[in-house]
């Protein structure tokens, strides 16, 4: 990861919101590089706990692999000590967290003597998610989602191509009902402030892109704080 500790002035802070596999890690990896600060996955930094072992993958992993959100205590010591990093001074890219109410209010505390949060909430009917995550390769060392173009190899590594262990179709629908339940409601919490944006996320990913863009940059100058 890049430090970015120059100047803030292409500060941002953004939550990307919606289901899993409507493409927030790929549009939040394309937000940080443009807008220089870090992306910060909740999933990612689990699955590295889990495969090195650390206390908190240990008891992470079970959870997780039954498609469960991992308690609020846990995820929320884990990205107040990401926010508190160098590289994430001039703001950050979240992607997965929040993802509970409390998360959110926990999120909003952290947030208290920083700018406003951007919120961009990428919308996918729940038939084209369960295709997209029955269908997902990542990579197993780098964790990168396979481009289309990548044939038995990560594009990026080099290292072999797998299925998510939480990619398993009983699984998919698991994990889609307690983002019905538990993650969904954040849109209500969030609807009401001027940075929140609907995102289609049912468009050719460059496309998307162009939205978030447009959208961010928008609710940036709309709050007046960048
Ligand atoms: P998804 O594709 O479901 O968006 P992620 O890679 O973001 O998947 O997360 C994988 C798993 O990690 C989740 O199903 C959950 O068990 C756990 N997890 C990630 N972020 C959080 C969070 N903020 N709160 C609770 N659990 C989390």
């Amino acid at each position: 990861m890049e430090a970015h500790q120059g100047d803030c002035s292409t500060a941002i802070n953004v939550v990307m919101l919606g289901p899993p596999g409507a493409g927030k890690g790929t549009q939040a990896e394309r937000l940080s590089r443009t807008r220089k600060v870090p992306k910060i996955s909740t999933g990612d930094i689990l699955r590295e706990a889990v495969q090195e072992e650390t206390g908190v993958g240990r008891a992470a992993k079970e959870t997780m692999e039954a498609g469960n959100l991992v308690g609020d205590d846990i995820m929320i010591a884990i990205v107040q000590d990401r926010l508190g990093r160098a590289d994430a001074r001039c703001g950050f890219v979240l992607d997965g967290f929040p993802r509970t109410v409390v998360q959110a209010t926990a999120l909003d505390r952290m947030m208290s003597d920083r700018g406003p949060l951007v919120v961009l909430n990428m919308v996918v009917p729940e038939d084209v998610l369960v295709r997209r995550l029955a269908t997902r390769r990542i990579c197993r060392k780098c964790g990168a989602n396979a481009a289309p173009d990548w044939k038995a190899k990560c594009g990026k590594c080099g290292g072999a191509l797998i299925t998510r262990v939480d990619d398993g179709i009983d699984i998919v629908r698991e994990r889609l009902k307690v983002y019905q339940r538990q993650t969904k409601p954040l849109v209500e919490y969030y609807s009401g402030r001027p940075t929140f944006r609907q995102i289609d996320g049912n468009l050719p990913p460059d496309v998307v892109t162009g939205a978030i863009d447009a959208a961010q940059g928008a609710s940036a100058s709309s709050d007046g704080s960048i």
